[in-house]
This record gives C-alpha cells, structure tokens and sequence, in this order.
C-alpha cells in the first residue's frame, strides 16, 4: 500500500523541515518519492499542518495506583449515571479504551506510564494491552526497594547494582528506572515525615543523592537510552528549588531527567510565604546540559493526584477536595491517591499555574523541556489542546491571567513573558525530542526510514481547537483517525528494553524472593503469552 499526502506543511524539526510538501508511506513506513510510482491512495492535505505522531513521556494510565483512583472517584467517570458535572478529570473517560481514543484523536501515537512498581507491572501492561491506538511503554520504580537498598547498606560493586537494574528491567519489560523521592518513600516505613536530598534513610545508611547517583550511573552504563527518570524528594513544599537546585548540580555530565519540575518550583518569597522559583531552576536547567525535564503544568478544575510518592501523599491527604483518599505502603512502592480541584481563584493554585508557564517559557531549549501535566497530577491529558494555545499564543495567556488574583501573579515573573512557541518548536517538545530521550530512532520525525505515525491538523484562529481534533491521524501507516475521530481501532505495541541480565543475579532474585516472601522471582514477570496478541511488545536498542 503506497498513501502519497500531498502539499501539507510539514512541520519536521528533526530534519530541518518547516516547508509545504509531500510525504510518500509504504505500509508501516515513510519512504522517500519513489520515482514514477502511482500511489494506491493520494491525500490532498494543502492547508494541513504535517508533524509526526506526538509522544507523551509521563502520563499515569495504567496500573495499580490508576486503578485505584479509578475505584475511588466513580462519580468521575463518563458512564456514571450520577455524573452531576463534566469536569476536566470526567473528560478523560477513565478506560483504557478511551485513553487511547482521546490520544489518538490529539495526534499522539505513543504514550509511557512512568510509576510501575516491579510487582505491578504484569498489571500495567495487561491495561497497556488494552488501550487502544498507541504505542505505550512503563518505566519501572526502584531506589525505594529493599533488595537494591541493601546491596547500598552492603556496599556492594556498581555491578551488582547495574545487574540488579537490568534483571528489573528485563523482568518487568520496562523502557526505563524511575526513582520517587528517592530515599524517602522507604523512610516513611519508620514514621518518617519529611527527608531532604541529603538525609539518610534509616537502616540502610544511604542518602538519597547516594541512590539518585548509584541509579543514574547504572542506567547509563547499560546504555538504556531513556536516563535516570527522577521525582525529587520534598514534592509540593514551599522552598523545594533548593532540593530540585541540588539534583540539578548533582547530575554532573550524566544524563538526568526530572519529572514534573512544576511541583518542585516552590520559594517562600511574598505575603503568603509562597512564591515562583521557577526563573531560578530555569536558569539552572539552561546551565546543566545533561539534564532534561518535564514540566507537569497545572490547569484549572478536578483532577485526582496519583503518585507512588507515598510521604508526600500521606502529608497532602487533609487537602483532597472531595474529601475521600487513599494510601498504601509496600516494597519498593506503594501509593497515594488524592483527589483535588485547582481553583484559578486560590493563590496556591494560580501561582503553580504561572510557574509552570514560566518553565516553558524559560528554558530556552525545547528539546530539553518536555511537555506534560503529570497526567492527571496537574491536569488531566485532555487539557493540552488549552496548554498548546497558552504556549503559542500571548493574548491566549493574557486572557487566562486577568482571571487569576493579582496577588498570585505579583509572586511570578509571567504577565512579563512575551515568548511564544511556534509550530517547530512544539514540534520538537512533542516529538523529536521525546522519541530520542527514549531511544526511538524511528519514530518523532517524518524522515524517510519513520514509522508512519502522522498526526495531520487543520490551522485556525482556535489553537485549542486544531490539536483537540486531528484532520487525520496515521499510526504504522493506517488510518486511525478521521475529521477528529477515531475510525479504526489497531493496537499499539509495548516498547522496552532488554539488557543483558548476568546469570548470578537471576539466581540471587530468585533466592531473595524465596527467602523473603516465599514466592519465585518470576512473580515479577511479563511473559509475551499474558497479552494475548500477536507480537504485544517491541524492544528497543540499548547503546551497549
Ligand atoms: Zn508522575
């Protein structure tokens, strides 16, 4: 099948493209103008905007703590027959059906669930398996788990804990580690309430810039692509840059990702104690080259905060607006789940608005800043549409600020910002910068050689409106998306990778499972047979 999508505005940063042109797909492929030949169908796409399929690099869809917010909140889904109000967080739909339509029909063709505790994770990927049109991966928790931390108290090789890090990802067929408030979710075991960037956790001896720079070194030894994915310590409190400023300076020249920088923004300049520090972080993140992060925006309305940041949780659960929440606690990872309205008449939740504008705003490189709302921590995913237009367009954010209390806007620098994004530049924070983070060479541009996972949109005066409805959306070359819906439903595959496990880890896993819980290692598994589907997952290349 040869699709020939002709005169669209190919918006390609990763080839230099930002021109009106033609894209030729063969199957599942883009392929270069083959010479003379006739397509099998020809797309006339004059006044379409061109990008690759857009990729979202930390959105909870899937797995135990979704699940449990999805249990706790049923008045928030669309099928509820007692659904008194459409909220940004109903919007949303709350199945994995819907998750991948809603995706779809914005374009995005490639979505990773990044909090996955290892015991979780045949659960995340049989919901991932579920969801339908995108491509979807996890990132596995470790850093709070017995077994690593105490190969740490041990002072064991940086082998041990690199073979440690591949077995978990292999076994749990992972794209990538993440570490959540690291140190401090297995300090709150012993009744701990609050731990910093240099605290120690009890027992095991070990700092939490100790396991932030254990884990980022194994990870980049393995040559996973995706670096060390990292939630800071003190979430949330007023003052936190200055734990976000140390992890900065403690990447070093090693890659580091921090999710969700927003949350971490925090100074206690002002009246109210509480002020931006986001010109501060901004400013460090231009600085540190080997540093990439993600912003986590917060928009305005009910959402439901989902975080294996089980300290943090459990301090925010006098906060949940409704008045109903939930923590659990086990190795490794346990989770909070809270639910919560961001008011754009409070100050709190206005300054965190603008904070996370700032960030965009900011940092000036796009393909080190990444664009997500924490799904749904900040807002729900459905609210990017309305986060594009805020981006690209100053009246749009002049609007949304003359509804925010001035005193909130009188701690931030943003009623100053006059930057605007431009198409290219979205295109490389949602595209070609996510896809070489996680080491997908073929996906993020529209090069001869991609995937053909397109995203076509139809410009207007209504930014919002262009990137809620893709004009048409391809994934692996077939039509997915039509006119803003979705007309065929194919299934994505999981992405991971797979290092080379030594064999002396499996055995030692298996005798530590056997000795500790009296269960066989392969408990953690993701056998390809659970999914039920040809050819369910996908590996990708590690650089060793
Ligand atoms: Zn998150």
């Amino acid at each position: 099948m040869l699709t020939h999508i002709r005169n669209a505005h190919i918006v390609d940063p990763a080839n230099g493209r930002d021109e009106i042109g033609d894209l030729w797909i063969r199957d599942a492929t883009i392929v270069v103008p083959p010479p003379g030949a006739r397509a099998d169908e020809t797309v006339d796409a004059s006044g379409l905007i061109a990008m690759a399929g857009g990729i979202d690099i930390h959105s909870h869809i899937a797995g135990a703590n979704v699940n449990t917010a999805r249990l706790m909140l049923p008045e928030q889904h669309r099928a509820h027959a007692r659904r008194p109000v459409e909220t940004p967080l109903s919007q949303v739909g709350w199945t994995t059906f819907e998750t991948g339509r809603l995706y779809a029909e914005m374009g995005f063709t490639t979505v990773v669930e990044p909090a996955v505790a290892p015991h979780n994770a045949l659960h995340a990927h049989l919901e991932l398996a579920d969801t339908p049109i995108i491509h979807k991966a996890i990132l596995t928790l470790l850093g709070n788990d017995d077994f690593g931390l105490g190969l740490m108290r041990a002072g064991e090789s940086a082998s041990a804990l690199r073979d440690h890090v591949a077995w978990t990802l292999q076994t749990t067929r992972a794209l990538g580690i993440k570490v959540v408030n690291p140190g401090g979710v297995a300090a709150f075991k012993d009744n701990i309430r609050s731990f910093s960037f240099d605290d120690v956790v009890p027992y095991y001896g070990v700092t939490s810039r100790a396991i932030v720079k254990a884990l980022q070194k194994a990870v980049h030894e393995l040559g996973v692509p995706h670096p060390l994915h990292v939630h800071c310590n003190n979430l949330g409190l007023p003052g936190n840059f200055e734990t976000a400023l140390a992890t900065i300076a403690a990447a070093e020249d090693l890659p580091l990702h921090l999710a969700h920088l927003q949350f971490y923004a925090y100074g206690k300049e002002g009246p109210q104690g509480f002020s931006s520090a986001a010109p501060q972080l901004a400013e460090a993140v231009n600085a540190a080259k080997s540093v990439t992060i993600d912003v986590g925006q917060a928009m305005f309305g009910q959402t439901v905060t989902i975080s294996s940041d089980v300290l943090r949780q459990f301090s925010a659960r006098g906060q949940a607006r409704p008045k109903k929440w939930a923590i659990a606690d086990g190795d490794s990872n346990g989770f909070g789940i809270v639910p919560y309205e961001y008011r754009a008449g409070g100050f709190h939740n206005a300054v965190q608005f603008a904070i996370g504008l700032e960030l965009f705003l900011l940092i000036d490189d796009p393909s080190r800043v990444f664009f997500t709302t924490d799904h749904p921590n900040g807002a729900p995913f459905t609210t990017y549409p309305d986060l594009f237009a805020l981006l690209m367009d100053k009246d749009v954010r002049a609007e949304w600020l003359s509804r925010l209390p001035k005193e909130a806007l009188a701690v931030t620098t943003l009623p100053s910002l006059k930057r605007e994004y431009t198409l290219s530049e979205i295109a490389t924070m949602t595209r070609a910068a996510p896809a070489k983070l996680l080491g997908l060479p073929d996906r993020g541009h529209l090069g001869a050689g991609a995937r053909a996972d397109v995203a076509l949109y139809r410009p207007g005066k209504d930014i919002a409106q262009m990137f809620r409805a893709a004009a048409r959306v391809y994934k692996d070359g077939e039509l997915v998306v039509l006119n803003g819906e979705v007309t065929r439903y194919a299934y994505g595959r999981a992405l991971h990778v797979t290092p080379v496990v030594e064999a002396s880890m499996r055995r030692r896993m298996r005798d530590y499972y056997d000795a500790r819980y009296g269960l066989p290692s392969d408990l953690l598994r993701v056998p390809e047979g659970a999914i039920g589907r040809p050819q369910p997952f996908e590996a990708v290349a590690c650089a060793n």
